[in-house]
């Protein structure tokens, strides 16, 4: 079992961590990119940089800048008008991102992987590397699933799952997961008034049985099974996962200061057979 920190100290004690940012969370409620929340959270990115950490963003939301850019295609499902949404929303999303971090005078670079990517030793080699030299450089490297070039049969499909992958192929310190939930709860908090937040989870598959997961589970849109798989992957590998609300105020300031709320899963847990 690894040393049980509370929240501040676990990330003021990471060097390497792992942040994912959920669409919810980067577009307003009309779908519109939130450049006021990207730019605020660069700032404080920039922050923990100052402080010699080092921050690999996994960011979502190329669906969704591509829907705000093009709204009338926007009743369109088809696999191949959502692949060409992301092509459009991915370069809206990056452009937004570079001029966040521009005001702070750090670069960015994109990386944009597949399942296949992370199955190959080479190119997962390769990763790695330009992983590393980019946060020598003291570079922001922002990751995002393929979209354009992946089917369903291929995709790693969701970007929880994504950052568990890179957190792993980068040995980091910490995972952080931000979406549009404090974290997991005992009930649904928006019908429950009793139910309370979780904020420490050792075991995920007691926690599993637990908790409802089918289309009624009580943690909004967000997709709580693809973040317990993330927190399997991770603790499996010695790293812990923060689940937190991205849309806070102030939010990755707030749990560095031990005043954000959140549902931490430690490592130290056997992986499921
Ligand atoms: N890669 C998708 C996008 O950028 C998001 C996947 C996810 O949110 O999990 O739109």
């Amino acid at each position: 079992m690894s040393e049980r920190k509370p929240m501040g100290a676990l990330i003021n004690g990471a060097r390497k961590i792992v942040i994912k940012i959920g669409s919810n969370t980067l577009a307003k409620s009309d779908g519109i990119i939130n450049g006021v929340f990207m730019d605020d959270f660069a700032a404080q990115v920039a922050g923990l940089m100052a402080t010699g950490k080092q921050i690999v963003l996994v960011s979502s939301g190329a669906q969704v800048a591509g829907l705000s850019t093009l709204d009338r295609w926007s009743r369109r499902r088809d696999i191949h008008y959502r692949q060409a949404l992301c092509a459009i929303g991915q370069v809206e999303l990056m452009g937004r991102w570079r001029s966040s971090f521009r005001r702070k005078g750090i670069h960015i670079g994109q990386l944009l992987l597949t399942k296949e990517d992370f199955a190959d030793d080479l190119r997962t080699l390769n990763m790695r590397n330009t992983l590393f030299t980019l946060l020598d450089e003291g570079v922001v490297p922002i990751i995002n699933e393929n979209d354009s070039v992946t089917v369903d049969e291929i995709r790693i499909g969701d970007n929880d799952n994504l950052s568990a992958l890179t957190a792993i192929l980068w040995n980091a310190e910490l995972l952080i997961l931000f979406s549009d939930i404090d974290g997991v709860y005992t009930g649904n908090p928006k019908t429950d008034p009793a139910a309370a937040l979780i904020p420490s989870v050792e075991d995920i598959g007691a926690l599993r049985s637990a908790i409802s997961m089918g289309e009624t589970n009580p943690f909004g849109s967000g997709g709580m099974a693809t973040k317990l798989e993330a927190a399997e992957k991770v603790t499996g590998y010695g790293i812990p996962l923060l689940l937190a609300n991205g849309g806070t105020p102030r939010a990755l300031s707030a749990l560095m200061e031990g005043s954000g709320r959140g549902t931490i899963f430690w490592p130290g847990i056997p992986r499921p057979l």
